[in-house]
C-alpha cells in the first residue's frame, strides 16, 4: 500500500490572515509530504507494508514508522478542519455543544482551557479534543507525533503547536497563533467527527 498526500479542502491562500499561503506551502507541501514519503520508504518489507494508517499507528512501536504514520494522520486531521474565515461554522451546536458545556461549563471556558493546553505544551506537539467513552469531551496534550488513535481515543479537534505550524506567520508568539486559530476552525467538521 502506498500512502498518499490527501488534497487540501481549501485553496492555499484561503486561510489568510490566520495562516499564510507561505506557511501552507511549507507545512503541507513540504512537511506533510515528507511524512508521507518517509512512511512509504520505511514500511517497505515490514509487517506494516500493506496495513492501513490507523493500524500502523496502533501497532507500531515507538520509533520512525510510528512517528511518520502518526504525523501523516495528525496533519491530515489538522488541515481537514479549516476553511476560510467567511465560510466556517463559528460555534458548535446541539449534542457537541452540550458535551462541551457539561465538561467545561461554557463554550468560552472550553476555548480558554484548550488554548491554555496548546500554549503550555512544552516543545513540539499537538493539543487535542477527544471524545471520551461516556460521549463527553476532554482536552489532551501529546508531545512530538503523539496521536489519540494510539490510545484508542476518538479525536475531534487538534492544534499543531510544532514551530513549523506558526513560525513564518507569528514567529515566537505561539499564543497569537492559537488565538487566531479559532477563526478558521469549521465547527461543522468537528460536529461530524463527534457524531460518528
Ligand atoms: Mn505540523
Amino acid at each position: 500500500m502506498t500512502h498518499q498526500l490527501p488534497p487540501l479542502p481549501f485553496a492555499p491562500d484561503d486561510l489568510k490572515p490566520v495562516i499564510s499561503d507561505l506557511t501552507i506551502g511549507f507545512h503541507y507541501g513540504k512537511h506533510h509530504q515528507a511524512y508521507v514519503n518517509n512512511l512509504n520508504n520505511l514500511i517497505g518489507g515490514t509487517p506494516y507494508e500493506d496495513a492501513p494508517l490507523q493500524t500502523i499507528i496502533q501497532k507500531a512501536p515507538a520509533g520512525p514508522i510510528f512517528n511518520n504514520a502518526a504525523q501523516v494522520f495528525n496533519h491530515t486531521f489538522y488541515f481537514e478542519q479549516f476553511k476560510s474565515m467567511n465560510e466556517v461554522k463559528k460555534r458548535p451546536e446541539n449534542e457537541l455543544l452540550r458535551a462541551i458545556e457539561k465538561s467545561y461549563g461554557t463554550y468560552d471556558k472550553f476555548v480558554e482551557a484548550f488554548s491554555k493546553a496548546a500554549a503550555t505544551l512544552f516543545g513540539s506537539g499537538w493539543a487535542w479534543v477527544i471524545r471520551d467513552q461516556d460521549g463527553g469531551v476532554a482536552i489532551t496534550q501529546e508531545t512530538n507525533a503523539g496521536c489519540p488513535l494510539a490510545k484508542k481515543q476518538i479525536p475531534l479537534l487538534t492544534c499543531d503547536v510544532w514551530e513549523h505550524a506558526y513560525y513564518l506567520d507569528y514567529q515566537n508568539k505561539r499564543p497569537d497563533y492559537i488565538k487566531a486559530f479559532w477563526d478558521i476552525l469549521d465547527w461543522s467538521v468537528i460536529e461530524s467527527r463527534f457524531r460518528i
